[in-house]
């Protein structure tokens, strides 16, 4: 069994953005937006532009009140869309509940939008094109290609459909050849697909859902889910328990989550060469 160390290569993958930066003197600005005071997206704000200020790419917070309107929001990325000194914009979520997040985030020129999210990437994914992919669900690819996890013929199970993770992964995995099968809340015998899974990809937010039962001798696991349980981060998957029947597995955290970081700043880059070939 082997771990997939998601923290080892983002730091590799970092280094050579640096590296990169720094050779081609680039001017990269990425600018976030975080409307309200939720703790954990604070973190994930404060994590971004840690590796920002480390590969060298400017980053610029936009900490806006929990009562700032969705029209504010809007003509905030509206500014941001039209300075080009802004390489790409995230809108951090969740947003309070009177903003519509996708709405908001849609506005995002889909060439600034390292996040992945607008129409044009989604449908460049779905249509099997160059774009900005989701940046978790490009961290999964890149771990398993790190790692020469075949994916091309293989059974990948998804569990989780969600907009950001789940249901991109499902193109992104069909890109590359993979046999896909999706699992979600309304699934009949979860446990029985899962067992015929050669890639199973959990990206739920519930703690042991992922058990022993659930694991075909020898399958790789890719652990995206992330809980709160006494004050300690988990995923889906019971680690200790299903490890040594997987060939590969990613731990929560250090797995997967780092990755995400990491391919926000390969989006930056490739946001930046997209603007300078117009
Ligand atoms: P989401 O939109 O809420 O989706 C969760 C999915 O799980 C839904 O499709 C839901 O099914 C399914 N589900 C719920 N209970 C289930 C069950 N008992 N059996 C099978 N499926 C079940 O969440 P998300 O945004 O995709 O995120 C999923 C998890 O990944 C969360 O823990 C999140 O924190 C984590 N995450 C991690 C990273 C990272 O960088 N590591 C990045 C993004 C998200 P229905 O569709 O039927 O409701």
């Amino acid at each position: 069994m082997t771990i997939m160390d998601g923290k080892l290569l983002k730091n590799k993958i970092l280094n050579n953005i640096k590296n990169k930066i720094e050779k081609d003197n680039l001017d990269i600005k990425l600018a976030i937006i975080l409307v309200g005071d939720n703790e954990a997206s604070k973190i994930y704000v404060n994590n971004k532009e840690k590796s920002c200020n480390y590969v060298g790419i400017k980053c610029d917070k936009y900490l806006l009140d929990s009562s700032t309107s969705e029209e504010e929001v809007i003509s905030l990325i509206d500014r941001l869309n039209n300075d080009d000194e802004v390489t790409g914009i995230i809108l951090q979520s969740p947003v309070p509940s009177h903003i519509d997040f996708d709405k908001c985030a849609g506005t995002i020129r889909y060439y600034k939008d390292v996040d992945g999210f607008t129409r044009d990437n989604i449908y460049n994914l779905y249509m099997n094109k160059d774009g900005l992919v989701p940046c978790t669900v490009k961290g999964i690819i890149r771990l398993l290609d790190e790692y020469k996890v075949e994916i091309e013929g293989k059974h990948v199970v998804i569990v989780g459909r969600g907009n950001i993770v789940g249901k991109p992964l499902i193109h992104a995995m069909m890109n590359r050849n993979a046999t896909v099968t999706v699992c979600h809340s309304k699934t009949k015998n979860l446990d029985e697909i899962c067992r015929t899974a050669d890639i199973l990809v959990s990206a739920v937010g519930k703690p042991n859902l992922i058990t022993k039962e659930m694991i075909k001798e020898g399958a790789v696991v890719i652990d995206v889910g992330i809980s709160r349980v006494d004050n300690k981060v988990v995923g889906d998957s019971s680690f200790d328990e299903i490890k040594d029947k997987c060939t590969f597995i990613t731990p929560v955290p250090g797995g997967v989550g780092p990755m995400t970081v990491a391919m926000i700043m390969e989006n930056l880059l490739l946001a930046k060469e997209m603007q300078d070939n117009g």
